[in-house]
């Protein structure tokens, strides 16, 4: 699948579109999701142009990778304080995965408990 240069998070990236934003560093951006599924919920995304984790994780250098996941970490960590009571991490890929958006996200969920991992 060809990247969408148009999706609303390459708009995000291009300030075109608000966002509220929680971190940005050379490679990711984190910014609050318009329609929070948890108390806390937050999405960090790449600055490269990466359909999904499929792309990412084959196409993406090592800086970027490890980039990523530190800032996943860190937002996660000291800037919503959630390590200690914790927190789920998720990455929708492709149509069975269900991710509506074609720009790689990783979903940042806390502030309550969160059942399991999937519905039933
Ligand atoms: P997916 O289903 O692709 O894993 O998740 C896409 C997420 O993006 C959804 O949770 C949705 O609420 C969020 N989202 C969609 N459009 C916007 C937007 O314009 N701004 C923000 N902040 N989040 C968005």
């Amino acid at each position: 699948m060809a990247y969408d240069t148009d999706n609303v998070f390459a708009r995000i990236l291009r300030r075109e579109i608000p966002a509220k934003t929680v971190y940005e560093d050379d490679h990711a951006l984190a910014f609050h999701d318009i329609n929070p599924q948890a108390p806390v919920h937050v999405l960090v995304i790449p600055k490269g142009a990466y359909v999904s984790m499929d792309d990412f994780s084959a196409n993406a250098s090592a800086e970027e990778i490890a980039a990523l996941f530190r800032a996943v970490g860190h937002v996660a960590r000291d800037v919503l304080g959630l390590a200690e009571a914790g927190y789920r991490i998720l990455a929708n890929c492709g149509p069975d995965g269900h991710q509506e958006v074609p720009h790689l996200h990783i979903h940042i969920f806390g502030g309550r408990r969160l059942g399991p991992m999937l519905a039933r």
